[in-house]
């Protein structure tokens, strides 16, 4: 009865249909105001949402700068975080309205996850919007030690996506300044063992004593990590690492204690877009991302090495045997093999180590991801000035890469991050609350802001839980 032309007019229809009725309910949520399009205003969520603020171009590397319209030096001249550079003036009015973002005002957005972003009427002022992350749900202890966020007595572990969604960038070795007769920011640890500095990155050209040694420099030889920072004569060991490493600058303008631009520092909870903010002390972080592309050619190991004061980590793999391993503190956590073909052609690497956790990724794929127990107290918290020179000439932020075998090696696109640093609400890296912990009550949510210093959350409000009715809805941006 429904044969031929019948029928797929009537399947026509059916498709129109459902057409149509995707489109009617995006309307009606348009109609019901489930989406709202707003626009930041404050500080609190800078830098990954903007407020109003100042932007600059960075005149000696090219670093596009951005300063929130509270804090903008007198002089309107901002400092380069990425190289230091202290003359790039703000070029006339500030940019009105910060970063657009969506709030999705249904129902199921009303019960957010952990590190979710959420629009709330502001405690004290209900016609005022504001956005914040959450940190706590219904139920919870949540307290702040170290920089670190504790649930229920134990370290909140992100993904490395949500450290991603956290994370400020550290330094850009793609934008590299103009400026004449400046120390590189990343340099062989031993002058003549192999590593130059290449067009828009680096290179490794192995000696020739370590070529045809017969000795198959590629095995992953041993189970004891030899410590070896600063290298050694070439040939010596099948371990024979080879190290180029990293120094970092501080990269602002009232530094503590007062630095030069090049002069070297550890890795600390700097915000660049709080320009004028005047903090003191800041804190070294040591949970670190490094990221970078790498090409290979020849038989040996790479390692990637985060040497700070909560321990070392080492990231190892041979791309030509394809496998790969995860070490910290000499001792081997966790070996893989590594699935994707990365001879002879650039791939991007990226090395993590966060909230006790350390991952490996090859050209996307997760190779190796280890979850270190954390100590059940944590470390009291070091302040810069306790290890603002390093007497052995090892770099302070402790982070380098490492070869070994007959490997020529090409590197480039080189990118720090460090991972976000909680702090009280004094702006001091002492814990908050001073003795055990905020205990969330059902229906109710623990909300921080990711410009630590600035933000007024939790923290700061007379009751800290934030009950379920006082949301809006989920925060996206693009
Ligand atoms: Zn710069």
């Amino acid at each position: 009865m429904f044969g031929g032309p019948a029928l797929r007019c009537l399947k026509r229809l059916a498709v129109c249909a459902a057409i149509a009725g995707v489109l009617a309910a995006w309307q009606a949520a348009h109609w019901a105001g489930w989406w709202q399009a707003v626009r930041v205003t404050g500080d609190s969520m800078a830098p990954r949402l903007p407020g109003e603020h100042y932007a600059a171009t960075c005149t000696d590397c090219g670093l596009e700068l951005r300063c929130g319209i509270e804090h903008l030096p007198a002089d309107r001249q901002l400092v380069c975080g990425n190289c230091g550079s202290a003359a790039n003036p703000v070029s006339g009015e500030p940019i009105r309205g910060g970063q657009a973002v969506w709030i999705d005002r249904s129902l199921a957005a009303r019960q957010p996850g952990r590190w979710d972003l959420v629009a709330l009427a502001a405690p004290g002022d209900p016609q005022r919007l504001e956005v914040k992350r959450v940190v706590g749900l219904p139920g919870e202890a949540i307290e702040i030690r170290a920089g670190d966020l504790r649930v229920n007595g134990r370290p909140a572990r992100k993904s490395l996506e949500q450290f991603q969604e956290l994370a400020i960038q550290v330094h850009d070795d793609r934008c590299r300044p103009a400026t004449a007769g400046l120390p590189p920011r990343w340099s062989a640890a031993n002058a003549g063992t192999g590593w130059e500095t290449a067009p828009g990155g680096y290179q490794f050209r192995p000696a020739a004593s370590q070529v045809g040694t017969g000795r198959s420099p590629g095995a992953l030889t041993g189970r004891r990590s030899i410590i070896n920072v600063s290298g050694t004569t070439a040939g010596a060991s099948p371990e024979h690492w080879v190290w180029l490493q990293y120094r970092h600058w501080p990269g602002m303008a009232a530094a503590f204690p007062p630095r030069r631009r090049t002069d070297e520092t550890q890795i600390v909870d700097h915000y660049p877009y709080n320009q004028a903010l005047t903090r003191s002390p800041l804190h070294p972080v040591t949970d670190l991302q490094l990221r970078l592309n790498v090409r290979t050619a020849g038989t040996g190991q790479l390692a990637l090495r985060f040497q700070t004061a909560s321990g070392t980590h080492e990231a190892r793999w041979a791309p030509r045997r394809r496998s790969a391993e995860l070490w910290r503190d000499g001792l081997l956590l966790r070996s893989a093999p590594v699935r994707v073909d990365h001879v002879r052609r650039s791939v991007p690497v990226e090395f993590t180590v966060w909230d006790h956790q350390a991952a490996l990724r090859i050209a996307g794929q997760t190779v190796l991801w280890h979850m270190v127990e954390p100590d059940s107290e944590p470390k009291a918290l070091e302040t810069i000035s306790a290890q603002a020179s390093s007497p052995s000439g090892d770099p302070i932020s402790g982070i380098q890469i490492g070869v070994t075998g007959p490997m020529a090696v090409q590197l480039d696109s080189l990118i720090i991050l460090r991972d976000i640093f909680y702090l009280h609400p004094d702006g001091s890296g002492r814990p908050w609350p001073a003795a055990g912990s905020i205990q969330l009550p059902p229906d109710h949510y623990l909300l921080l802001g990711d410009n630590v210093p600035l933000s007024r959350d939790s923290r700061h409000w007379p009751s800290p839980a934030v009950h379920r009715k006082s949301l809006v809805g989920k925060v996206w941006h693009k």
